[in-house]
């Protein structure tokens, strides 16, 4: 595919028009750590302004009609997935995920705007029967109002269309702060935006490395009404406890350490597919990639013996080339950490079946470790890259309390044949979502998010378009 520069776009997305800054900034492509272009690194007055246009256009774009909104959301689909090929690889360039997956996400993040195209016509409300008045009750859904929506680098397209999508098509504006390590997708988005005709104001996207000084002024300015923000939970943290000051409300889709469990009865080789798939998907930095496997004593040796033959053949390298199925980690701290965790584990006994090592700038080889001693640190942090760790267990209930003893609880995967304990087991599993039988999870009709510390609110699905609409209810005397 022959690149376009036309779609790398060095210019923030302010009041409907895309502009520069003095200050700017790189942006590095992880596979040959070349900058591939710089975009402007947008002042505090700048978000201001920016928060105040948003309150403006709001007042519009709430009373436009359902039908309009949801016109303009479905002119944007289309232009999303008639430019498919443009965002793929400019979110390889600047993530370094394999173009193919590039391009999956494309499609995956396009299907939030066709679902909240349609879901938003769909916000409907109650009539309540009252029970001490003869008053007539009933309730309207209203838009939430201004959101600031922060977004992480590893999904650039899909985490940001998660919240636009439902945003808009529930009536509020959107000002975007996506990663400082991928804003040309958002960038290039936001022109396909400009097309379909949503209002300038209406969505505005804010680059900036300042992403401490440009949290802090969202989640705490009086003008909006919601933060919706993906990331670890370290920074979740921090921007609950601001938005506190405001009375806020907040969705935080924050970090996982998902669990996989094969039990004694499961298909060994749909396991190993679906943990390959579960595991491997952007190199491992996806929060509901797998980062323990907790294998039956029966199947144990069967399954690593099989999972190590498929995680030896996967092709690592530049996710431009043909056949790549792992591309290199974001950056050199992401390495480190994988290093870490693996040097770790090896400490403690653990063994290596393939993989392991340091390869060159950003890359990491597809590990599999056996005898993970459960006090490693990667049965613990999410490591965020390439490593299966696997561990062993007798019972089902310990696999259960293994799998539950995490303060995170996102995705948890498991594998059994047996209709009981896939009910059992997925009702005892402390996690927002649950796959069975399956490595694959995400759908746009589904409610992803997760539990304990993996955060509050749900995206996709009804769920995800209640997150920016209020309920107000209204008593009607006689
Ligand atoms: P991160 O460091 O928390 O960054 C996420 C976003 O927050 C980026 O836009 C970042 O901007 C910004 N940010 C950083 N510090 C901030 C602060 N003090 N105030 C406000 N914003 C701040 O996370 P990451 O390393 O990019 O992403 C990986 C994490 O996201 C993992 O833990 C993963 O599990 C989680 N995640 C969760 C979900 C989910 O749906 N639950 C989905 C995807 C990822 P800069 O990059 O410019 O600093």
């Amino acid at each position: 595919m022959k690149m376009d520069n036309t779609w790398l776009i060095e210019k923030a997305y302010l009041r409907g028009e895309f502009i520069d800054a003095e200050k700017k900034f790189d942006v590095l492509n992880p596979a040959t750590n070349d900058s591939i272009g710089k975009v402007p690194d947008i002042p505090l007055a700048q978000v201001e302004q920016a928060i105040v246009y948003a309150d403006k256009t709001w007042n519009s774009w709430k009373t436009t009609p359902i039908g309009e909104r949801s016109k303009l959301l479905q002119k944007l689909y289309q232009l999303t997935l008639e430019h498919r090929e443009q965002l793929a690889h400019v979110m390889t360039l600047e993530s370094g995920k394999p173009l193919q997956e590039s391009l999956v996400e494309v499609d995956y993040a396009a299907s939030f705007i066709l679902w909240f195209a349609e879901e938003g016509k769909r916000a409907y409300g109650d009539t309540i029967p009252a029970v001490s008045s003869e008053n007539k009750l009933f309730t309207i859904k209203q838009s939430v109002g201004v959101v600031a929506a922060i977004t992480p680098w590893n999904f650039p397209l899909a985490m940001l269309t998660r919240k636009v999508a439902p945003a808009l098509a529930a009536g509020c504006s959107v000002i975007l702060k996506p990663a400082s390590q991928t804003p040309f997708t958002a960038l290039a988005f936001a022109k396909l935006a400009q097309h379909a005709g949503i209002p300038g104001g209406v969505f505005q996207v804010i680059t900036s490395t300042n992403s401490q000084g440009v949290g802090k002024l969202l989640a705490t300015s009086e003008l909006i009404r919601k933060i919706s923000f993906t990331g670890s939970t370290a920074v979740g943290r921090t921007l609950m406890e601001q938005a506190a000051s405001t009375i806020k409300r907040t969705s935080m889709e924050l970090g996982g350490n998902a669990p996989f469990i094969v039990f004694d009865d499961a298909d060994i080789s749909a396991a190993v597919s679906g943990a390959v798939a579960a595991k491997f998907r952007n190199a491992g930095q996806t929060c509901v990639s797998v980062n323990r496997f907790y294998v039956h004593d029966d199947v144990y040796e069967q399954f690593a013996e099989a999972l190590t033959k498929e995680v030896s053949q996967l092709k690592v390298g530049n996710g431009m080339d043909d056949g790549v199925k792992v591309g290199p980690l974001i950056n050199e701290k992401a390495v480190e950490k994988v290093k870490k965790h693996v040097e770790d584990a090896v400490g403690r006994g653990a063994k290596i079946q393939t993989g392991g090592s340091h390869l060159e700038g950003n890359f990491f080889s597809p590990t599999v470790l056996i005898d993970v001693h459960p006090d490693s640190l990667i049965a613990t942090e999410e490591t965020f890259g390439p490593v299966c760790a696997l561990f062993r267990f007798a019972t089902e209930a310990e696999a259960i309390d293994a799998a539950n003893d995490t303060p995170f609880g996102l995705a948890a995967y498991f594998y059994s044949e047996n209709v009981r304990r896939c009910h059992r087991v997925s009702e005892q599993l402390e996690s927002g979502m649950v796959g069975i039988n399956t490595g694959v999870i995400s759908d746009a009709s589904a409610p992803f998010g997760g539990v304990k510390q993996s955060g509050v609110g749900r995206e996709g699905s009804h769920h995800g378009l209640d997150e920016y609409l209020e309920v107000k209810y209204i008593s009607y005397g006689k």
